[in-house]
């Protein structure tokens, strides 16, 4: 047996981070087993569908680098892969359910059946569809379908009795019938229903093992029953806890939380993500926290699956995303920052290669970038305060003193490089009886006008050339010498 799986997207939107673990696992394990990986578009409620979202479905699949056997845009034999090119296929077999007892044509209009499931509330009963179509005899049914009478086909669950499946994860799942609704398979516009075009495209394609969210899972008896009327095999299910913003609720694009897309364009990496995600809800039964796909193919095991809700915890996938940021070679992170750079310093004469080397193993997520590299561009306003440094044993007093002996080192200076900025600094440091830091701090903050910044005073200096960081030296003096304050307030130590 060959194993086929299939992810199969209705095309409402981006593509959920639920979704893409979805698709995910469901690669992963056709790919482990030498299967095939099948994308079906599942565009049946139209009134769902938004335009542009199966393109993205290609797009975003691919960016995942979950490349698809078959699927719309790169046929193969069991195709159309959108249902809505498959519309004749479904009738028949909902015709042959008809014949034999397992479905029936309704032709209950909307506003009767709101005037009967409005009466069943009133009477404090939960409404479920009553069959009354059932008791049409069959040759009358037929022939009011044949007369362009709009209708619908009905699944006939059994009144009494169970219905069942097994779940590879779930185990025996079993819902008795009396609960179970007669949903509708064909709707008046001749469409199936996801209920049941999942079943027919499944068997049609040849799919082996069905994995999707536990959303299906209370549904998924109903199509057993459908599977045994139409004396075809069901598939081999296996239900995927949801993935949960926290212990209430799902993660959803509707409640803000990003897409596959999002993540992407805030600067997160595509291995990164995917890493994060594979270990949603899933465990390699070992330590290993690091997986290309390779190996998550290697690895992937259904044994690992956990029933147990998977936490979406950002902080983890920051530190992934860090983690990859850092291991990817050089002239990766330039090309991946350099766009980042830019949104902060387009038009300014910073030299990026030397930036980037300041900035690889400080980048969690590439989004925060331009405001790490923000104060190049431009000198931040900042308070005088940051001059005092218990550790670097500086304050405003100190910070004067420093940057007043800097200031003519620095415009003497004929090469700006870093080398020969930290040998002056230094040097005027060590004849002044200044510490190091004494010296470094000052000019850090001066021509940054942050605490926090990537490289010292000495990159910030090359970086910024010789005449901005004059520029800005002179502010920090001109400052410093207006507020006595703030240079009497400590006394130097
Ligand atoms: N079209 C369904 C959805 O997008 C897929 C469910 C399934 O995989 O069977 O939720």
């Amino acid at each position: 047996m060959t194993v086929r799986t299939r992810f199969a997207p209705s095309p409402t939107g981006y593509l959920h981070l639920g979704g893409l673990r979805t698709a995910l696992y469901t690669y992963l394990f056709a790919k482990k087993n030498g299967g095939k990986f099948i994308l079906r578009i599942e565009d049946t409620d139209q009134e769902r569908e938004v335009p542009g979202a199966v393109e993205l479905i290609y797009k975003s699949l691919r960016e995942a680098g979950l490349e698809y056997d078959e699927g719309p845009d790169v046929g193969g034999d069991y195709g159309p892969y959108i249902q809505t090119q498959r519309r004749d296929t479904y009738l028949p077999y909902a015709m042959q359910l008809v014949q034999s007892g397992a479905a029936y044509p309704c032709f209950c209009t909307k506003e009767e059946l709101q005037a009967r499931r409005d009466a069943a509330t009133a009477r404090g009963e939960q409404w479920k569809y009553d069959k009354h179509c059932l008791s049409i005899p069959r040759d009358e049914a037929l022939r009011r379908m044949q007369s362009g009478e709009p209708f619908v086909i009905r699944q006939n669950v059994p009144l009494t009795g169970t219905a069942s499946f097994e779940d590879a994860l779930y185990g025996h799942v079993e819902a008795a019938c009396e609960t179970l609704d007669d949903n509708v398979l064909i709707k008046a516009d001749g469409l199936p229903t996801y209920n049941f075009a999942n079943v027919i495209d499944d068997h049609l394609m040849g799919i082996t093992h069905v994995m999707r969210g536990t959303e299906y899972l209370s549904s998924a008896p109903k199509y057993n029953l459908l599977y045994e009327a139409l004396g075809w095999e069901p598939p081999v299910y296996i239900h995927l806890s949801p993935v949960m913003k926290d212990s209430t609720r799902k993660l959803s694009k509707r409640h803000g939380d990003p897409s596959f897309e999002d993540l992407l364009a805030q600067g997160y990496v595509r291995d990164a993500i995917i890493n994060f995600i594979a270990l949603l809800g899933w465990s390699p039964g070992d330590e290993r926290e690091f997986f290309t796909l390779e190996e998550l193919v290697e690895a992937f095991d259904l044994k690992g699956l956990s029933k147990a809700p998977a936490i979406f915890n950002t902080e983890k996938l920051v530190w992934f995303n860090h983690e990859y940021i850092t291991r990817m070679p050089f002239e990766e992170y330039l090309a991946m920052a350099t766009p980042w750079f830019d949104r902060a310093l387009a038009g300014k004469n910073i030299d990026y290669r030397r930036l980037a080397e300041l900035m690889h193993t400080r980048t969690e997520v590439f989004d925060r970038v331009p405001d790490m590299v923000r104060f190049l561009a431009e000198l931040p306003p900042y308070s005088l305060e940051l001059y005092t440094h218990k550790k670097m044993k500086t304050d405003g007093a100190v910070a004067l003193r420093a940057l007043e002996l800097a200031r003519p080192a620095l415009w003497a200076l004929e090469d700006f490089g870093e080398d020969a900025v930290k040998d002056c600094l230094m040097a005027l440091a060590a004849q002044n009886g200044l510490k190091t830091g004494q010296m470094m701090w000052p000019v850090r903050v001066a021509l940054s006008g942050q605490a926090s910044t990537p490289g010292g005073a000495t990159e910030i200096a090359y970086l910024l050339g010789k005449d901005e960081s004059l520029r800005r030296v002179d502010i920090a003096l001109e400052r410093l010498r207006t507020a006595p304050e703030a240079v009497s307030s400590n006394s130097p130590s």
